[in-house]
């Protein structure tokens, strides 16, 4: 479903990501994890082309990533991303944010955006919340509304990047279940988290980045259970 063949980025003269070869099947959990400024953000906003990497190719089922224009729109309908900071808008209505996309960019009516809004929002379980603007829900709400927002466009995959990261922690596992669920529906989705017990538990495949390349590329249990290289089992010692 993406494929990733020798993806380079630099900024100026900073190389940031170097020969990144991934494949992500469809229903697929890919886990990237690595330590700071390793290049996990920066592979994910090339992967929806809010960066462009510049070496290499992506494609999304098997077509190469759009330049710019309308193709540009589909392909982050069809790329869903959630954010650390849960990007809603600030002055519309939960159920709007929901809607806004799917009316704007996949053309529903307004009925059929409403409807499919209500019907994500239970599902997350902020159902009850739809009239409200994002500040007077919680962090863990306004993040279960973005991932709500990502699904109503119906994307072939979700990007995540660290979801959790700015929650409280009783707030981060009413997130990670969402998106347990997620993954146990067989959405294809690659996730950049430090939640390790998610990795374990959700993952088909850990990706671990050390310094802009893919380190590690394993089962979890095989990752965590016997990692191959010194920095993985550095890193992992630091975080486990
Ligand atoms: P973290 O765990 O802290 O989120 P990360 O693995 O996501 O780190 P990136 O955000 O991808 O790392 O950053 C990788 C490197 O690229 C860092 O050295 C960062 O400073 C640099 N970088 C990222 N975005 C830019 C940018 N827009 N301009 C210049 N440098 C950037
Ligand atoms: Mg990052």
């Amino acid at each position: 479903l993406v494929r990733l063949r020798g993806v380079g980025k630099s900024f100026g003269s900073a190389r940031v990501l170097t020969g990144i070869d991934l494949d992500v099947r469809r229903g697929e959990v890919v886990v990237v994890i690595g330590p700071s400024g390793s290049g996990k953000s920066t592979l994910c906003r090339c992967v929806n082309r809010l960066e462009t990497a510049d070496e290499g190719s992506i494609e999304i089922e098997g077509r190469p990533l759009p330049a710019e224009g309308a193709d540009l729109a589909r392909l982050r309908a069809d790329v869903g991303m959630v954010f650390q900071s849960f990007n809603l808008f600030a002055h519309k209505t939960v159920r709007d944010n929901v809607m806004l996309g799917p009316v704007r960019v996949r053309g529903l009516s307004r009925a059929d955006a409403r409807k499919r809004a209500e019907e994500l929002l239970e599902r997350v379980g902020v159902g009850a919340h739809g009239d409200k603007y994002p500040a007077q829900l919680s962090g863990g709400q306004q993040q279960r509304v973005a991932i709500a927002r990502a699904l109503a466009m119906e994307p072939r995959v979700l990007l995540f990047d660290e979801p959790t990261s700015a929650l409280d922690p009783e707030m981060i596992h009413e997130v990670l279940d969402v998106m347990t669920a997620l993954a146990a529906e067989g959405m294809t989705m690659i996730v950049v988290t430090h939640e390790m017990g998610f990795a374990r538990k959700a993952a088909d495949r850990v990706v671990f980045m050390a310094e802009g390349r893919i380190a590690e590329s394993a089962a979890p249990e095989d990752f965590f259970g016997s990692p191959q290289t010194e920095r993985a089992r550095d890193f992992l010692a630091r975080v486990l």
